[in-house]
């Protein structure tokens, strides 16, 4: 194992737990200390928690021999696995080193998140045992590897590290080398997605986040994720993705820039899109008063019945046709059309806000999107807030922009989703497992996009890319196929 940061102690730490011999490589003593500082940590805090014996860890660490000498540790080695800096000229000089130190039939794995494997392997000897190995932090919890074969990796190669993954109790998914693999080709443009819907004020930063936590299931909302990979590392992803790929699903977004520059990274310097060293005060509870009486424009399709039994629950009266007296006029919202036009028709545009159901699954309550039409009187949005919290719908407020904020996030990544499908880089089922395993998603994309249907989900796109002419959100050529013949993914 050579590099023993994040993620090298916890390769590390796997393979020795799984009963191998493991040279623990740094590039001096001070890091080599504090990896094995960082890996004794991790095996104190398996132990306290009872998850491992004391003999065990003793076992363990008995199995790793810590080393400065890259030539002495690596010589006998079956397989070298390289988890240093991102860098290429790090990674180059790196492989050329133990291409001279290793065994011929030694395989040489990178754990590089974003670098072409290809052009590592370019500068060595063999560069058919050349291959990628991808853990995902925490290397010792997170159940998905990637494994990546270059044009030159024999099938051989990627079919042991595919076995030796499973030996590991992971799960493999192979794919050829190509920016971003899988997990981050999907990740991380969602991820400058939501950060565009912050910057162009479409909703709160916690309403973003909680779109995707409740309104798809997600662990974590994406702004909140962005801390803690770093925006540092997401910017660098990004712009490989964005040199490989073009166009403008991978332009980074302004606003990710501005904080890189700042030096504002997340988690690890304190501050991101969240502040970590100071307590954000929640606003002054100077709620508007909940409106006496709404109005509710009837929908032939009854999206709205189960809100008005729970606003009539709570006491609140409710009329069908809007006067001057109604505080707050509320039309279903459909993430294919703008809710002006619905506000235009109930006449009193000022007073009108959309609210969609996105239902969360799982048994767990759904998340209602209260949305806002710029004509909206700034007073009808807090009515509505206030009207939410009155009856404990779980919701967050943003504009009348087609897709709103959960399917805009989601829709789009489905689209990418069927994009690699489409040209053939992975299959269904093995984008489906590398998003569960790899970033905790309940569902995979391509079953979420079965569940909300083909023909919906490139209706949606079609109306965001018809509002922003932004040729990302066209649905592709598979995707528009799917549709019309009402076919599944995943069967
Ligand atoms: P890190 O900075 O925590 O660790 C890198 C370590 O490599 C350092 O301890 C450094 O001293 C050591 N090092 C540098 N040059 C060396 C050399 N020539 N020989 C031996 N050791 C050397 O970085 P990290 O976050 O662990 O990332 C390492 C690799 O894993 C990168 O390629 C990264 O893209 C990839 N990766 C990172 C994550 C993540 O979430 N951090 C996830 C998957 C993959």
């Amino acid at each position: 194992m050579i590099g023993l940061g994040l993620m090298g102690s916890g390769i590390a730490e796997l393979i020795a737990r799984s009963g191998r011999r493991v040279a623990a490589i740094e590039i001096n003593q001070d890091y080599l200390d504090q990896g094995m500082t960082r890996l004794r940590g991790s095996l104190d805090k398996a132990v306290s928690r009872g998850k491992l014996s004391e003999a065990d860890r003793t076992d363990i660490l008995d199995r790793i021999r810590p080393t400065t000498d890259i030539a002495a540790g690596a010589a006998e080695a079956d397989l070298v696995v390289e988890a240093i800096p991102e860098r290429m000229e790090l990674k180059r000089a790196l492989f050329e080193q133990l291409d001279a130190a290793c065994r011929p039939d030694a395989i040489l794995a990178t754990n590089t998140s974003s670098l072409s494997i290809t052009e590592i392997a370019g500068g060595t000897r063999y560069p058919e045992r050349v291959a990628g190995l991808h853990f995902f932090n925490p290397a010792p919890v997170m159940k998905l590897v990637e494994v990546i074969s270059t044009v030159l990796t024999s099938p051989e190669v990627a079919q042991t590290l595919a076995l030796l993954a499973r030996d590991l109790r992971k799960t493999p998914v192979k794919v050829d080398d190509r920016a971003g693999f899988v997990v981050n080709a999907l990740l991380v443009p969602y991820l400058n997605h939501a950060i565009r819907l912050l910057e162009t004020a479409q909703a709160t930063r916690e309403d973003i986040d909680k779109a995707m936590t409740v309104g798809l299931g997600l662990p974590m909302g994406p702004l909140t994720l962005l801390d803690l990979i770093g925006l540092d590392t997401d910017l660098a992803v990004l712009e490989t993705l964005q040199d490989a790929f073009g166009g403008t699903r991978y332009r980074p977004a302004p606003l990710l820039r501005k904080l890189n520059d700042a030096r504002l990274f997340g988690r690890k310097t304190g501050r991101g899109f969240y502040d970590y060293q100071r307590q954000s005060v929640p606003a002054d509870g100077d709620q508007a008063p909940v409106p006496a009486e709404v109005a509710v424009i009837p929908d032939p399709e009854g999206r709205m019945d189960e809100l008005v039994s729970q606003i009539t629950a709570a006491g609140i009266s409710v009329v069908w046709q809007p006067s001057d007296q109604t505080g707050l006029v509320i039309v279903a919202a459909d993430p294919k059309h703008r809710v002006l036009d619905a506000a235009l028709a109930a006449g009193h545009p000022a007073d009108v806000v959309g609210i969609a159901f996105v239902a969360a699954g799982n048994g767990k309550p759904g998340l209602a999107e209260i949305v806002l039409p710029d004509v909206t009187a700034a007073d009808t949005a807090a009515k509505a807030a206030a009207l939410a919290a009155r009856i404990g719908l779980n919701a967050i407020i943003c504009r009348d922009r087609p897709g709103f904020i959960t399917e805009a996030l989601a829709y789009v990544q489905f689209n990418d989703a069927v994009r690699m499908v489409q040209d053939g880089y992975a299959s269904a089922a093995d984008i489906d497992t590398a998003m569960m395993l790899g970033c905790g998603y309940p569902r995979g994309p391509l079953e979420m996009l079965d569940e909300a249907g083909a023909a919906n989900v490139a209706s949606v796109l079609e109306a965001m890319h018809a509002a922003t002419g932004d040729p990302a959100f066209t649905p592709v050529p598979m995707l528009a196929e799917y549709a019309t013949a009402g076919s599944k993914f995943r069967g």
